[in-house]
């Protein structure tokens, strides 16, 4: 069998990505002072082409969660992505820990980071992902400001153990959540593997980067055959750049990070070419066309038939699919 035939027997998964840059992420935040981003040398631009390239390469679409103070300064990135057939969501403004936040300081920043985003490139934004997984036990209400503000699906509970992030409890597959204003979120955590009774990351980030390849191939085939649901496959431009300016953070901190920065790219590579990728808003398209959906005038499903009329209309024969 080709390898191309083989791909297309197989169920689609979701590949994501966390629009950054190195200097901005949680493990340097004590290090790095927000106000002097501007200060720093930007290699954001040029390792989202890089990643948009790879993606290219695979016909693999994604959806790109872009941290609204990047979106503001380099909005043709913001377009070129869009431009190029991937969906647009929302990373925060300033990539700060959702439970360290008030409601109020929340909502303000998902405010501005979803408007600099959808003025960038002119369409609507719907999606959600927090800064490092933050949203916790500590701060679910987080979940209704986002409902409040017109999301319409979240992808920031990670069900795992980590001294960053994580409720271990939470469910692993996708999921409407029913907010305390009795609004509907869909949400979409990132692949987990559940073994000796312990969920562990599979298929994002640091995870994809350091585990072996055997690991995430595991995933993807608990996934397709026991489960039959989607990987949610995670990745962050600065992974695939080893040349990138070092900072002197913990040993923790620069494990994580700097670790096999320059296997990334190659890994990336690797799964795209063994399986098929597409956005959470065919996610969401998929799941209305399929009744998975909550009936009950969600605005997750009214927006999911949205998304499917614009995928029929923009795409031609798409609909038969
Ligand atoms: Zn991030």
């Amino acid at each position: 069998m080709k390898e191309s035939d083989f791909k297309a027997a197989r169920k689609n998964h979701v590949l994501s990505v966390d629009v950054e840059d190195y200097f901005q992420v949680e493990a340097f935040a004590g290090l790095v002072d927000r106000d002097s981003w501007d200060k720093w040398p930007s290699r954001v631009v040029v390792n989202t082409q890089r990643v948009l390239d790879l993606f290219d390469e695979h016909n693999a679409k994604g959806t790109f969660f872009i941290v609204g103070w990047v979106a503001e300064r380099f909005p043709h990135l913001v377009r070129d992505i869009q431009s190029r057939g991937h969906e647009l969501a929302c990373h925060s403004y300033w990539h700060r820990t959702v439970y360290s936040l008030s409601p109020e300081e929340f909502r303000l920043d998902t405010q501005r980071a979803k408007q600099v985003i959808e003025d960038a490139a002119g369409v609507a934004v719907y999606g959600y992902r927090a800064p490092s997984w933050s949203i916790t036990n500590s701060c679910l209400w987080a979940l209704d400001i986002l409902a409040e503000e017109g999301f319409t699906y979240d992808s920031s509970i990670y069900p795992i153990h980590h001294d960053l992030y994580g409720v271990p409890g939470a469910q692993r597959l996708p999921y409407t959540h029913t907010c305390g204003n009795g609004m509907k979120l869909r949400e979409y955590p990132p692949a987990t593997l559940r073994m000796m009774g312990t969920n562990f990351p599979a298929a994002g980030g640091g995870y994809l980067r350091i585990f072996p390849s055997a690991l995430t191939e595991l995933a993807f085939r608990k996934f397709e055959n026991e489960y039959q649901e989607r990987v949610v496959v995670y990745l962050h431009p600065w992974e695939v750049d080893p040349e990138q300016p070092r900072i002197q953070g913990s040993l923790k901190s620069r494990f994580r990070h700097y670790t096999n920065l320059g296997r990334m790219h190659a890994k990336v590579n690797a799964v795209l070419s063994r399986h098929k990728f597409e956005r959470f808003s065919d996610v969401m398209a998929a799941e209305a066309k399929t009744n998975a959906l909550p009936q009950d005038a969600s605005k997750a499903a009214d927006h999911a038939e949205e998304v499917f009329a614009h995928a029929q209309a923009a795409v031609p024969g798409r609909g038969n699919q």
